[in-house]
């Protein structure tokens, strides 16, 4: 496992300018975090994915990894930011030379942002292969009708990248097909039929719904092939969760560590309460725990870097993660005490932010039949 020292020590810097007054002062008001998205811009680091033709920095997906884990050790939520990095998979490998070329070198030098990945619909869930939003061919250009909900940073993206209907399921073979990927321009949407709603969360998470009426896209917004959108978006949602694992492991180091100092300082009935194994097991613990989900995260990532198959790596290594974290994060408010409700030491503001990870982007429940169906060979429960 390549530790990547250098991104680490930059990364770390780079944060040390956005301490928790600033994620705390944000978390106050759900605002976005503009200045740490424009710094980590200026430095490359959203760029990591792109290749260096395009003005990026040509990274691997391990190292982008790296870079999510920092955000999350320093204190700071990659969530506000990180779209831009794993829907990189869906362009990179499918979209045109002549998209390629359009846009990542601007997405590339921060004058376009790509944060938002539009699949999630009310009536569909998890379900994916039954949202309704459809995009119907006229000509040089194709009518979307429909809605989405949990669309993060659509205020705050330039471009969404959105998976539609193009053929109706009832009129396919295998109901994978006939979804195909767009990438919207949401200025020009804005005006043209596509509505945004915001949702208030229990974390500053800039989440939406999308309401698209008649809105025309121009035909040249296909990424790839019509009907082939649901193939090409896996290659997007396995970088997304072994990203978000990333994150959840920098989440676990973050309560872990908090949690180690905490134990080592406060002194109760005269004594640091980390000598009480009821405080210092659990920690260990979680430790533990962290390093098994790390692992499994760094495998996910080589297998992805290498070409080769990773969805149950990229699966297992974000359930494992987003366990963890949460695990961690309950240790820490508990050996905190009482303290750790208090705003200022940024416990409760991670340990909501990290409890979405079991949710989103996929849940714990379809990881599991994920794996029981297709590592193990179990009957199809759905
Ligand atoms: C803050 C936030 C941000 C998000 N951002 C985005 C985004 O940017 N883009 C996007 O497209 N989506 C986004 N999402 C959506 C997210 O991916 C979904 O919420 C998630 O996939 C679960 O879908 P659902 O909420 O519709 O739950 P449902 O599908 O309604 O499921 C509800 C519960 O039932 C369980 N369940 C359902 N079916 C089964 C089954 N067959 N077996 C066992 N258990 C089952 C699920 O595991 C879940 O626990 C976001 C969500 C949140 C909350």
């Amino acid at each position: 496992m390549e530790n990547y020292q250098d991104i680490r020590d930059g990364v770390t810097a780079l944060c040390a300018e956005f301490p928790g007054e600033y994620w705390q002062k944000l978390d106050a008001k759900s605002e976005y975090p503009d200045q740490f998205v424009a710094a980590l811009t200026d430095a490359g680091y959203l760029a990591a994915l792109i290749p260096e033709e395009f003005g990026g920095s040509g990274l691997s997906v391990e190292a982008t990894g790296v870079i999510l884990e920092e955000i999350s050790r320093s204190g700071g939520h990659p969530g506000a930011c990180h779209a831009q990095m794993y829907t990189m998979g869906s362009i990179l490998r499918h979209g045109s030379p002549e998209q390629k070329g359009r846009y990542l070198p601007e997405i590339a030098n921060g004058t376009l942002r790509l944060q938002a990945f539009g699949v999630t619909e009310p009536a569909a869930g998890t379900d994916t292969t039954s949202i309704r939003t459809f995009a119907r061919r006229d000509g040089d250009r194709y009518i979307v009708n429909g809605q989405k909900i949990w669309i993060s940073r659509a205020e705050h993206s330039d471009l969404l990248l959105l998976l539609a209907r193009t053929t109706a399921k009832d009129q396919v073979k295998k109901k994978t097909d006939g979804l195909s990927l767009f990438l919207v321009d949401m200025n020009a949407a804005l005006t043209n039929g596509l509505t945004i709603r915001p949702i208030e969360t229990m974390m500053n998470h800039h989440t939406t719904e999308l309401f698209f009426d008649d809105l025309e896209v121009p035909a040249s917004a296909l990424i790839g092939e019509e009907g082939q959108g649901f193939r090409y978006v896996l290659d997007s949602m396995n970088v997304e969760r072994t990203l978000i694992a990333f994150e959840c492991i920098g989440d676990c180091k973050f309560f872990i560590e908090r949690a180690k100092d905490y134990a080592c300082d406060r002194k109760v009935f005269d004594r640091p309460i980390g000598r009480n194994q009821g405080i210092q097991f659990p920690i260990a613990h979680a430790y533990a725990n962290m390093r098994a989900a790390e692992l499994m995260a760094h495998e996910a990532a080589r297998l992805f870097d290498a070409g080769e198959r990773c969805g149950a790596e990229a699966n297992m290594a974000k359930m494992l993660a987003a366990s963890a974290s949460w695990e961690a994060g309950n240790t820490c408010l508990q050996t905190y005490g009482g303290s750790g409700f208090a705003k200022e030491f940024d416990i409760e503001r991670k340990f909501r932010e990290t409890r979405l990870y079991q949710v989103a982007p996929v849940s714990t429940n379809l990881i599991l039949a994920f794996i029981g169906e297709h590592v193990l060979g179990m009957p199809r429960s759905f």
